[in-house]
This record gives structure tokens, sequence and C-alpha cells, in this order.
């Protein structure tokens, strides 16, 4: 069921994020990445709402499911702003010699990973204060001793996750109110969405992140967050 809308959680945010971009301008100024998931969703509209100085952009892999491209350009013309495509380096991709081996060990999947999303964004965030992200605590064990603002040393540098504590239901009411676009697989079963080859549908009583690398057994981050 969702709730009727919350105007409150929505209005902080907007400020909050307000503040964070106002506070690291002299910094580099504040990045935001989505992949469009309802998260990402509430946050774009937060920026784009407040008209905060917040640059917005999302990692193409070359594996996004068409849907997901789908919702990026229905985003894009929502909100009538553009969100950069951050793409890989074409010879790293080739030395990745295809898919093969994200499916044989750990090291190979995280090597594809390094190559179509940790080098671009790397680049991306170099001289950047801050990484604004959607990331929640209900999303993973993982990510319970995450705090709303960390300094993230793998990174070097400041994150903020405004949605931190945010619930399902509170995010499922900011989605209806402000009316942004979800990707329809997310009622398909996908409440976790990454790339084609690595996300299945999840069963309703699985952790939302099952359906993410599920050939793998522990292991459920791309190195983006560490938690
Ligand atoms: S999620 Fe899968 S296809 Fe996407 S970059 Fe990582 S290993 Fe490669």
């Amino acid at each position: 069921m969702v709730l009727a809308p919350n105007t409150t959680s929505l209005d902080v945010l907007v400020r909050e994020i307000e503040t964070i971009a106002t506070e690291q301008l002299k910094s580099g100024g504040v990045v935001l990445t989505t992949s469009f998931s309802k998260e990402d969703q509430i946050l774009t509209w937060a920026v784009m709402e407040g008209g905060a100085d917040v640059e917005v952009v999302s990692l193409d892999t070359g594996y996004l499911f068409p849907a997901t491209r789908q919702t990026w350009e229905a985003t894009q013309l929502h909100f009538g702003r553009e969100i950069r495509a951050l793409r890989p380096n074409e010879a790293e991709v080739v030395s990745l010699d295809g898919l093969d081996r994200i499916y044989q060990s750990t090291e190979g999947r995280k090597q594809c990973c390094s190559v179509r999303k940790i080098q671009p964004l790397r680049a991306a965030l170099a001289g950047k204060g801050a990484w604004l992200t959607g990331l929640r605590r209900a999303h993973s064990p993982n990510r319970a001793a995450m705090e709303r603002r960390e300094r993230d040393a793998a990174w070097g540098i400041l994150k903020f996750h405004p949605l931190l504590e945010w619930d399902d239901q509170m995010l499922d009411s900011a989605v209806a109110s402000t009316g942004v676009p979800v990707n329809p697989l997310h009622s398909m079963g996908y409440p976790s969405i990454g790339c084609a080859p690595c996300t299945r549908p999840v069963l309703p009583h699985e952790d939302p992140r099952a359906g993410r690398w599920w050939w793998e057994s522990s292991s459920k981050e791309c190195g983006l967050h560490r938690g």
C-alpha cells in the first residue's frame, strides 16, 4: 500500500541536498550517480526541485536492460535535463574478452565491474568534493553500519546518503507524490537492477539484492560501495 505523500520528508530532502551542494561548492562540487532506481529518481527529483548545483551522471556499462535505457530517456524528458553517461575505455573492454569470466570466478566478475563501472566513475569523481548516493540500510546487511555522511577512504571522497534511514513505505510514498519515472522491471520482480547479465528477478521472500550476482555466495557489491 502506498501511504499519503509525505511532503515533510521531501521538503527536508530538498533542503538537505541544497545545503550539501552549497557546502561543497569550494571543494569541487557534488556528483549524484544514478542507476534510475526509485531512490536515485527521488534524489534526482530533489536536485531538480531545489535547483541544487549537483552533477547527475549514470554508468553506461554496455549491458543495461532495455527497460533501464527507456527509463533513462524518460527521466531526461521528465526533468528536461541531460544525465551524462559514464562509459568504459574501449581498449579495456576488449581486454575483458567477453562475459564468460564473470561467471567463472569472483575475480573475473570484479575485473568486469572495474572496467565498466569503477574506472569510469573514478574519472567522474576526480576533483569533486562529495558523492551523493541513494543507499539505504534496508538494501543489505553490508550497509547496516553506514553513516549518512562519511569519508570513503577507498575513493578519497566525502559521501552523503540522505535516504539511509528511509523505509520502503517512505520511498513508495515519495515516488507516488513526485510522479518520477519508474523502471518497469521493479514491478516484474526486480527490486534491485544492475547489468542484465548479472541481475535476475527475486521471489517475495528473498533478500532484495539476492538477484544481483546470484551465482556468487557472499559478495553482493560491485566495489562502488563497500559498506
Ligand atoms: S554488473 Fe556484471 S556486466 Fe555489469 S560491469 Fe559488473 S560484472 Fe560486468
